[in-house]
């Protein structure tokens, strides 16, 4: 069954629908993959020929779109994702990294905050200004991502519920894709909000191993590391282009021993000089990493810990930052607890589906000679190219 099969799969809430649920998931993933960026914008490309043909009907109005996606099954659009993911692993595009090992990243984000509009599934928090104290609303998600070597997927989000933290969604979050990606990943990385005991201990005891950016939230392990690293020489000391990089790693720490396996701590200091523009002067810059795993060194070499390390990256920059800046996907397209999330999702799955595209079904000669930014206006132009006839003004 192809991808787009299976948006004809996700059910809704409607007792007596008028509009079949498969005619707005399709309309929607055609909104993400088009980068539209909202309802309204969707909706001004109703006189194009393409509808028909691919909705079977008429596009619903953007009201009609935000209601049903309100009452849309989240469950069906994961659903979908993991279908993705299964053809693309039959495929055999999801391969891990050089080192082996398949790495899970996950990491919250908060897609909006607003002073004035609330839902019922809106988180709340205090902001102290200088005229007073003010209740800010916002939604915030965790989400996961896998990274392979040459093709990474969005797998799930989890909404953060009024009331909880990150963790505690995170949590729910992994609990599912446990179920649902059990085989997919390896090691678990995060940010140091994830150097948590119970967050190390959970994954554990579900066979994965845990890894987590080392900052002062442990004080007493960071301590140690710092001690111990600060007279030590390096373990592997390299130059990588002009980047010099010295790593250290050490798994003998006892000052963790909440965790329910030994713990190690791996230091990446990397230093390189850049010619300033303003005044063509050399200016050495340096980034120091510190990362607490479960991994033993015999299941991971320094260099792939640090490697690792570095791909958590990845949901910030080619997740997150991609799906916010380039597919608009942190637009409130209809401010609804439920709609949140069932909006988060097809994002998620558009751009899975559009860098498997762009990575499996391009050559690479066509892949260097341009951007995804680049394909993703021609397949808008398709849609555009479409349109006939005046400016649509109806709903
Ligand atoms: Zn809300």
């Amino acid at each position: 069954m192809r991808w787009e099969d299976r948006l004809d799969t996700v059910r809704d809430d409607r007792r007596r629908p008028r509009i079949a649920t498969s005619v707005i998931t399709r309309a929607v993933a055609i909104m993400f993959l088009e980068r539209l960026g909202s309802l309204n914008a969707l909706k001004q490309t109703k006189p194009s020929r393409f509808w028909p043909r691919w909705l079977g009907r008429a596009m619903p109005s953007a009201d009609s779109i935000g209601r049903i996606y309100s009452l849309m099954d989240a469950g069906d659009v994961r659903d979908v994702l993991h279908h993705v993911y299964v053809r693309l692993k039959r495929m055999k595009a999801l391969t891990p990294p050089e080192h082996g090992l398949m790495p899970a990243v996950v990491d919250g984000h908060e897609s909006t905050a607003s002073r004035k509009r609330c839902c019922a599934g809106c988180c709340q928090r205090v902001l102290h200004t200088t005229r007073g104290d003010v209740l800010e609303y916002y939604h915030r998600h965790v989400a996961l991502r896998l990274v392979g070597q040459e093709l990474s997927l969005m797998l799930n989000a989890e909404p953060v519920r009024p009331g909880e933290d990150e963790l505690a969604a995170a949590r729910r979050l992994m609990q599912r894709a446990l179920e649902m990606y059990p085989r997919a990943f390896d090691v678990v990385a995060g940010d140091a909000l994830y150097a948590n005991t119970n967050w190390f201990n959970f994954l554990l005891e579900r066979g994965k191993h845990a890894m987590a950016v080392l900052k002062d939230n442990r004080p007493n392990l960071i301590e140690d590391a710092r001690s111990l690293f600060d007279f030590q020489p390096p373990g592997v000391d390299v130059d990588r282009g002009n980047r010099r990089c010295r790593f250290w790693d050490c798994d003998t720490f006892t000052s963790w021993p909440e965790v329910s396996a030994r713990v190690r701590v791996v230091r990446s200091l990397e230093t390189w000089t850049v010619r300033r523009q303003l005044d063509r002067q050399e200016e050495e810059l340096s980034s120091n990493w510190m990362w607490v795993t479960t991994l033993s060194v015999r299941q991971a070499a320094t260099r792939a810990v640090v490697n690792m390390g570095h791909e958590r990256w990845s949901i910030e920059n080619q997740g997150f930052n991609e799906l916010v800046n380039r597919w608009h996907a942190d637009h409130v397209f209809r401010h609804h607890p439920a709609a949140i999330l069932t909006f988060v999702l097809p994002a998620m799955l558009c751009l899975n589906v559009f860098m498997a595209f762009y990575c499996r079904n391009l050559k690479p000669e066509a892949r260097r000679a341009v951007t995804t930014l680049h394909v993703g206006k021609l397949i808008a132009a398709e849609l555009y190219a479409e349109i006939r006839g005046p400016p649509c003004v109806s709903a």
